[in-house]
């Protein structure tokens, strides 16, 4: 099989597995447990934040470990709208946000919050002339905006986007979890308050996120309980998950720096131009200048995406129309209807999201795949 659907989720890499296994068989202590081995199991959760921390330029005090992203998305909204309240206040999002975004934000747009939703350009990118209107007037508020979208790869421009809401007096929450472990995503060239990480999309398992929370922004904490994570976000730590989090940071950090995505960033060309080199119907809905280096999103004319979902599946090839979570829904995305889509061009468009364990093999193989697919 080859796996083209990184942005759903991806394999969990040997080397997060080795460092999480001795805390699933000897090392399973209590890590709030006053003994010896209770303080090395804390040691190794402390470690795992610091490999966190450092991937996005934090201190290891700013990051509180939470059980996915979605928990981090809605740990840093319900905070933001306790602390902005729901009169004379606003929330600003961009259309194209996840449903862990968009869902938690419906919910405040339901009990009376002043909820406005910004769309793109034909790019993908945020339109920031109407984020500036958007933000404008004297009152609270902040701003959800993706660092990298899920669907597209389009990176937002999210350092603009967080100079105009801080300069309104805003709070910022951006959801990277996209973005972290694929471009640089640093927290102290943007001065984000919130900023949310989900463990899967970089090797890491299922079932692990983190939220990086700025020393001084407020936060009130959605678990409460036995006070761990700094009373942050209590119950006992997942301490193979964690520790398995922090030994992805660091890898993603390595492989960032050693050019590891670089090699993804060229098969994804690679897999662009060959598919427009066999086709004359495909088009390619986004510029990789302004994507992550891992996704390639097509509109293949004439063809329609559902169904040559199964027919790719069928012939090895594991990939999908937008996000995993559209997966069966009838309405083309929203994310494509925000870039200006026609009905007809969202439906025939695919995902391709490449990892770290892409080969050059398995894309010039899919390229044959899906060119003959797209042809027939
Ligand atoms: N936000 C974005 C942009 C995502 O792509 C995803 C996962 O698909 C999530 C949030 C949810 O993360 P998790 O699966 O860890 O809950």
């Amino acid at each position: 099989m080859i796996y083209l659907d990184s942005n759903a989720t991806t394999q969990v890499h040997p080397r997060v597995l080795d460092a999480m296994m001795p805390f699933l068989t000897e090392a399973w202590h209590n890590p709030s447990s006053g003994y010896r081995a209770g303080r090395e199991v804390k040691s190794a959760i402390e470690k795992a934040r610091q490999q966190v921390a450092g991937l996005i330029g934090a201190t290891p005090e700013e990051i509180v470990f939470t059980g996915c992203g979605t928990e981090s998305n809605n740990m840093a909204i319900k905070s933001l709208a306790r602390e902005i309240g729901r009169k004379h206040s606003k929330v600003v999002v961009s259309e194209i946000e996840h449903s862990a975004v968009l869902r938690p934000t419906d919910a405040m747009a339901a009990v009376g919050f002043d909820v406005e939703r910004v769309g793109t350009d034909g790019e993908g990118r945020l339109r920031l002339d109407h984020l500036k209107a958007a933000v404008s007037g004297d009152r609270p508020g902040f701003l959800s905006l993706m660092w990298a979208n899920n669907e597209t790869g389009v990176i937002q421009p999210i350092a603009e986007a967080t100079a105009i809401a801080k300069e309104a007096g805003w709070f910022v929450h951006t959801d990277a979890i996209q973005a972290v472990g694929k471009v640089p995503v640093r927290v102290d060239e943007v001065p984000v308050d919130f900023l949310s990480i989900s463990g899967h999309k970089f090797h890491a398992p299922k079932g692990v996120g983190a939220l990086f929370i700025r020393k001084g922004s407020p936060f009130e904490p959605m678990i409460r309980g036995g006070g761990q994570e700094a009373g942050r976000r209590s119950g006992t730590e997942n301490v193979p998950y964690l520790v398995g989090l922090g030994e992805a940071a660091a890898i993603m950090q390595e492989e960032m720096q050693n050019g590891g995505l670089d090699r993804v960033g060229e098969l994804r060309d690679r897999l662009q131009a060959g598919l427009c080199q066999r086709l004359n119907r495909v088009r390619c809905n986004t510029q990789p200048c302004f994507t992550t280096p891992n996704v390639a999103h097509l509109s293949f004319d004439g063809c329609v995406a559902s169904e040559m979902l199964p027919k790719l599946d069928a012939a090895g090839v594991q990939c999908s129309a937008g996000s995993a979570c559209m997966t069966g829904k009838s309405q083309p995305s929203h994310v494509q209807k925000a870039m200006g889509f026609s009905d007809e061009r969202a439906y025939s468009s695919l995902r391709l999201s490449l990892s770290l364990f892409t080969s050059e093999e398995e894309i010039d193989r899919a390229i044959e795949i899906i060119a003959e697919m797209a042809d027939g």
